[in-house]
């Protein structure tokens, strides 16, 4: 046990240094029309670039970030760098919309909001192509705070989506008092689908009647696609069309013909 502290404060040490240091790199994952293949946006999925150990996953440091609360000041980085790019893509006539993962810990902090739309503000982008991408377990809190949240992000003209939709409690009827614009059904759905369709037609359906867009996530075979076309779904992500890309790999996808 006192090994496993030692390693977490040695880690925890680590994380902060990192930051300063600037060694978070963001990747870029496409999101596709699910018909067509055609790229409309993607996500930003941070990593960190270690100087001794190379390129670290975030499955292992984002849960210590969450613990710890250095989770807010690497998802300020990350954000400052998505808004950035996207007000560069935008000056060369590239027409996308990039979202961007935000901790829970966020909606703990009355400021996120009015911060976040700051940010984006001064980084010149179009703020309509901006989207957050928030879990259900930051609309459990009993307050009206996630509410007000998130109606000043939407009021910016950024949007909200729903990520890993299904994986958690999914109260619909919670789901429906905010302000959120798509859902991105979690790739558990897409990844049982030759064992549990019935279910992935489930939430696909839910989908449909809480009319959001709807993004399928972990896409990597053809099957999953046309499941996911005949279903209605209009965006995907996943393997099938491209991992999480450093900037200029990503670039390269865009420029292809
Ligand atoms: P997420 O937001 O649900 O991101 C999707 C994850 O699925 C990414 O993992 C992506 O690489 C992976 N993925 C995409 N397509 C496929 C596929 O076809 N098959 C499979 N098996 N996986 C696929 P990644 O990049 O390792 O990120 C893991 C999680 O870490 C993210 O899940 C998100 O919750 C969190 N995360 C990443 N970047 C940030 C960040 O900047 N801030 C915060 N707070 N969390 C982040
Ligand atoms: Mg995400
Ligand atoms: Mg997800």
């Amino acid at each position: 046990m006192g090994q496993a502290l030692r390693a977490r404060t040695e880690l925890e040490g680590d994380l902060r240094h990192a930051l300063e240091q600037r060694e978070f790199e963001v990747f870029y994952q496409p999101r596709v029309l699910t018909a067509s293949g055609r790229i409309v946006g993607a996500e930003a999925l941070v990593r960190w670039r270690h100087p001794a150990r190379g390129l670290i996953e975030p499955d292992a440091f984002i849960p210590l970030c969450e613990s710890t609360g250095i989770v807010l000041e690497l998802d300020r980085q990350v954000f400052a760098t998505a808004a950035a790019q996207l007000a560069r893509w935008q000056a060369l006539g590239r027409d996308l919309v990039l979202s961007v993962n935000v901790s829970p810990r966020a909606f703990s902090d009355p400021h996120f909001a009015e911060q976040t739309v700051a940010v984006a503000v001064q980084a010149g982008c179009d703020l309509s192509r901006l989207e957050l991408e928030i879990t259900e377990s930051m609309l459990l809190d009993a307050g009206d705070g996630p509410l007000q949240t998130l109606r000043a992000i939407s009021a910016s003209g950024m949007t909200v989506s729903l990520d890993d939709f299904g994986r958690g409690y999914s109260n619909l009827a919670t789901l429906s008092r905010f302000p959120i614009h798509a859902l991105k059904i979690d790739r558990a759905f897409i990844a049982g689908l030759d064992e549990n369709q019935p279910v992935a037609d489930l939430i696909a359906q839910l989908c449909r009647l809480m009319k959001l867009r709807s993004v399928a996530e972990g896409v990597e075979t053809e099957a999953q696609r046309r499941w996911a076309a005949g279903q209605g779904i209009e965006q995907a992500q996943g393997y099938l069309f491209a991992p999480p890309l450093p900037l200029a790999e990503f670039e390269a996808l865009l420029d292809r013909p």
